[in-house]
């Protein structure tokens, strides 16, 4: 993987390839069979259009305080792996942390303990290459669990269906739920804004500190916060309006990694609106799912409140439009424009409402514009304020 247009996007050594195939047949890039994937994972079919196939959802967190407070949400992804390591049901896990060298960049990596686990913790907001570590799990035996968004899930799933070594291996998947990623751009438009010279960072988190929290910049000689969402500085008001979204993730349909055994979100519910600690939301899909789940309460290392799905969407009613409803006419607009487009079983239903066409543009003229100097340099320059603001245009026109 080379990073190319602020994304990573594979290279093929042409003198090492020996033309077999397994690169298109697994790559989630232009084709996935949700249909058969799901039926595959569960012998069972998709029970809800919005979400995927669920056994059960719930409200939860890490009971460790630590590891709730400087996760994303509740801090399970981190306990349920750490749980795992300690009861011997895993041998490793692939996750993904902020290089040393480089602090802004991503490196998916095998997490032996929960010290590694800890590095790994909490969302980054930054492209992601987790298959780079797959070939960690192909050369060493051992039982692994996963992590990843909707999109790494997807190729994780079409590799194991390909290659009998990750099958065999791969025992775990968990999923985080995911309107969008962010380019690289979209973080070096933070620092700008911040006024923080990039050569001058030695560590860079998206999250931690409490719920939602911050974005965290350390310098030689100090850290600087910016709050996740809320109030009117928060940085994510930006990338919630599609600035530096990758394009591929306009083409995306799966909000709530539909392939996964369990997926986690933030529980982005009103009666949650004051907690200041995080909880997660989560999807169970698959029985082993359920049982590291149950295995885990009954240990006392997490909480869950049984919810139903109908939580999961009115948490994450927004990004639901997006993923969902207006899916096919920005696939429709994409085609009209000449671009690629990936291919889906099921294909995308056509349930517009009237503003799905405005929301579609507003979508597509923001991320275009995005990769533009000249909007970059004036994104610079428009306060967070403005941009709370201007995304407060699109919640209107979901809302209607
Ligand atoms: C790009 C992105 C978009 C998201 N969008 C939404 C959304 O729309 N709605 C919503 O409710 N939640 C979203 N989430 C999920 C949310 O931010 C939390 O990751 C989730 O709630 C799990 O919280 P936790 O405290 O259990 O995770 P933690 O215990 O902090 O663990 C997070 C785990 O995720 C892995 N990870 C972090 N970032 C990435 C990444 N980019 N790619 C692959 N693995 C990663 C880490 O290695 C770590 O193991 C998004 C996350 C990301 C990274």
């Amino acid at each position: 993987m080379t990073i190319q247009e602020d994304i990573y996007t594979p290279q093929i050594t042409l003198t090492e390839c020996i033309d077999c195939g397994l690169c298109m047949a697994t790559c989630p890039g232009h084709l996935v069979n949700f249909e058969r994937l799901s039926t595959k994972m569960n012998g069972a079919k998709v029970n809800d259009a919005g979400i995927g196939r669920y056994s059960r959802c719930y409200l939860g967190y890490s009971t460790e305080s630590s590891i709730r407070y400087n996760c994303a949400s509740g801090g399970l992804v981190t306990q349920l792996l750490s749980y795992a390591l300690e009861e011997n049901m895993i041998d490793g896990a692939l996750v993904i942390g902020m290089r040393k060298d480089k602090p802004f960049e991503p490196e998916a990596f095998i997490a032996r303990n929960t010290d590694d686990l800890a590095t790994a913790a909490r969302s980054k907001y930054c492209p992601v290459a987790a298959n780079e570590a797959l070939k960690q799990i192909l050369d060493e035996d051992g039982r692994y669990a996963v992590v990843g968004l909707p999109c790494h899930i997807h190729g994780i799933r079409k590799a194991e269906e390909r290659v009998a070594t990750l099958r065999k291996r791969i025992v775990l998947r968990l999923g985080l739920l995911c309107s969008h990623a962010v380019n690289f751009a979209g973080t070096d438009s933070i620092l700008r804004k911040m006024m923080i010279r990039k050569e001058d960072v030695s560590e860079l988190k998206y999250r931690g500190g409490g719920w939602p929290g911050f974005m965290s910049i350390r310098t030689s000689h100090r850290t600087k916060r910016i709050p996740l969402t809320g109030g009117w500085n928060a940085y994510w008001s930006m990338f919630a309006s599609y600035f530096f979204t990758p394009m591929r993730c306009a083409m995306c349909p799966d909000q709530s990694a539909e392939l996964a055994d369990i997926s986690f979100g933030d529980a982005w519910l009103p009666e949650m609106k004051k907690d200041q600690y995080g909880v997660s939301i989560i999807v169970a899909r698959t029985k082993r799912g359920e049982r590291i789940l149950k295995l885990a309460e009954t240990s006392k290392k997490i909480r869950l409140r049984a919810v139903t799905a109908e939580k999961v969407h009115q948490s994450q009613w927004t990004n639901l439009k997006f993923k969902k409803s207006d899916l096919s006419l920005r696939l429709r607009l994409f085609a009209a424009l000449g671009m690629q487009r990936p291919m889906f079983t099921p294909k995308p239903a056509n349930n517009h409402s009237p503003f799905s066409l405005l929301r579609t543009l507003y979508v597509y003229i923001n991320i275009r514009s995005s990769t533009k100097k000249s909007v970059r340099t004036l994104l610079t320059y428009v306060p967070f304020p403005l941009l709370r603001l201007y995304y407060g245009l699109y919640k209107l026109l979901c809302m209607i």
